[in-house]
């Protein structure tokens, strides 16, 4: 386990945002046992823990952290698989999610190929239950191994007991609970894609929606669909340095769906509830493609991406989001929920 200082403003290289203020204590996590004994440590003296991994999610303050940053480099994989029940895959926390898609697609192991492109390590995979384009982990994980910090004891926890919805978990309910260690996917056998749900998905790819094509087109044409989104990280476009989307997607009860104009995108849900498009509820509110200042902004790309221009500091972000939400509230009565974890600052309730 090794333990280094964070000079001023470092924890910014470790975020996509590539903001975030200095850590008080930064820790370095290779094996399973170090990432276990850095979370325990600080538990037991009462200090402050922040489980960092691709920093794809994260919003971290000017101020940094106040106790000790657990940084997740665990990795490993095991596969126990057969032609008749599929791939169980074990795959350890700090492993690159994208990697595993690319690799799951050359094993012919399927579920996972809509969600290629999508930044962070499998550990995080679960927290907010990672979805795109018409696929969610949730559809292929089987088992989360975690270390339990209020219990102090090593758990797995079954994915009917994970607590899964659009973009939440038990996990990210309980975010001071539990540190991931290992995630167990299961998948089906094949060289044909899960059918594909997404409509544009479908449209670009020339099938209909729910037909099976090849996992490698799939592949190809989201992230082709996600460049153009500016959702796939360049270090050379500021138009990608972001958390991806920053709002995720309101659901309404039907009285609040009906204050919205027709256009509206609406989804209707099982449990009576509609989605809509917080992407559409921003530009419809004033807020287009590109707008913002010299320091932050939306993508030119995607309405829904707030990105530091270069020079921001999370107050500049936080102001922005906080704009929009407002604008947003002013204008259609719907307020908006941040989609990444927010370290050491708020945005304003409704
Ligand atoms: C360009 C871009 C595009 C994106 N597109 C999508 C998308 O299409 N769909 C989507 O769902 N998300 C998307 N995201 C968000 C993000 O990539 C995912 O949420 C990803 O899973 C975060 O992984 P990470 O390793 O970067 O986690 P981090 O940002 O490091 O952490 C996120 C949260 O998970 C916790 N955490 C991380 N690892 C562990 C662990 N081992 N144990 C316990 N807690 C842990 C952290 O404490 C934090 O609360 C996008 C982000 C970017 C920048």
């Amino acid at each position: 386990m090794a333990e280094r200082r964070v000079a001023e403003r470092s924890l910014a290289s470790f975020t996509t945002l590539r903001l975030g203020g200095p850590a008080e204590r930064f820790i370095e996590a290779s094996t399973e046992r170090e990432l276990i004994d850095a979370v325990m440590n600080a538990d037991e003296v009462g200090e402050k823990v922040l489980i960092l991994a691709g920093g794809s999610n994260l919003v971290i303050s000017d101020d940094g952290f106040p106790g000790t940053v657990v940084h997740v480099l665990t990795n490993g994989m095991h596969v126990d698989q057969d032609a008749c029940s599929g791939a169980m895959v074990t795959v350890a926390a700090g492993m690159s999610w994208d990697s595993f898609v690319a690799h799951a697609i050359s094993q012919d192991w399927v579920g996972i190929e809509a969600l290629s492109g999508i930044p962070g390590t499998i550990g995080a995979t679960p927290i907010q239950n990672v979805g795109a384009y018409g696929q969610e982990v949730a559809e292929t994980i089987a088992s989360v191994r975690c270390w339990d910090r209020v219990e102090g004891t090593l758990k797995t926890i079954a994915a009917a007991d994970c607590g899964f919805g659009y973009r939440t978990s038990w996990f990210k309910k309980n975010p001071q609970r539990y540190a991931v260690l290992t995630v167990t996917f299961q998948f089906r056998l094949g060289d044909l894609s899960s059918p594909v749900q997404y409509a544009e998905l479908a449209r670009t790819l020339g099938v209909e929606p729910g037909e099976r094509t090849s996992m490698t087109k799939v592949r190809e044409t989201v992230l082709d669909l996600r460049r153009g989104k500016g959702m796939v990280l360049d270090p050379e476009d500021p138009d990608t340095w972001s958390a991806g989307s920053f709002f995720t997607n309101p659901f309404l009860a039907p009285e609040e769906m009906r204050r919205l104009p027709g256009a509206a995108p609406r989804w209707e849900q099982p449990d009576g509830t509609i989605k809509t498009s917080a992407a559409w509820l921003i530009e419809n509110s004033g807020f287009t493609k590109g707008y913002g200042n010299e320091l932050v902004g939306l993508s030119t790309k995607h309405t829904l991406a707030l990105t530091n221009r270069g020079r921001a500091r999370t107050a500049d972000l936080i102001e922005l989001a906080e704009e929009i939400q407002r604008g947003v509230f002013d204008t259609f009565g719907v307020w908006l929920v941040n989609e990444p974890v927010l370290v050491g600052c708020e945005l304003l309730g409704p």
